[in-house]
């Protein structure tokens, strides 16, 4: 198995989060692995996983510029209380680094969405828009931007509908907004 990037190419090099190792990363394509010392320390316990990537995985601290950058992304996102200092160090690496990260972790794909990292997902699919709701009466077609039990309009049933902002699945740069 081979990781491939959003670009559908191989990745060579990227930054990895607990839940990848957890996961069961495929190591198959890529030639080095980056991650935190925190993220060591949660992995530390799990069987094996140091023995098949020692060789390649170099264990990496990120400037405290980056853990800023971060962290000011996460209370903007709301994802400030789901992410660990754990999660946020190993974002900040991978956008000190620019390399995609690897990760199944929702909170983290969102808030590397936000950064323009790249992000790779292991066994869950990842998340590939922004979603909202919108609703639309069965009966006149009207849309509606907040939930309603009949349409004012003709009175039919208004039902919910999954939408979408922005244009979908799009490969993230890795440019820092300054
Ligand atoms: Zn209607």
């Amino acid at each position: 198995m081979c990781a491939k990037g959003i670009d559908g190419n191989a990745v060579k090099t990227a930054v990895a989060d607990a839940s990848a190792f957890i996961q069961g990363l495929p190591f198959g394509g890529i030639l080095k692995l980056y991650t935190t010392p925190l993220v060591e320390k949660e992995i530390e316990g799990l069987k094996g996983i140091g023995l098949q990537v020692a060789a390649n995985l170099i264990v990496m601290s990120p400037a405290e510029e980056s853990i800023k950058i971060v962290r000011e992304s996460a209370k903007t996102t709301g994802d400030d209380a789901r992410v660990s200092e754990a999660d946020i160090e190993v974002l900040a690496l991978a956008l000190e680094l620019h390399l995609p990260i690897i990760t199944d972790d929702y909170s983290i794909q969102n808030l590397a969405w936000h950064l323009k990292v790249d992000f790779i997902t292991v066994r869950e699919r990842g998340i590939v828009e922004e979603v909202h709701w919108t609703y639309r009466c069965r009966g006149c077609h009207k849309t509606f931007d907040k939930k309603l039990d009949d349409c004012p309009v003709c009175g039919s049933e208004v039902r919910s509908y999954r939408g979408h902002k922005g244009a979908g699945v799009k490969k993230a740069k890795n440019e820092r907004k300054d």
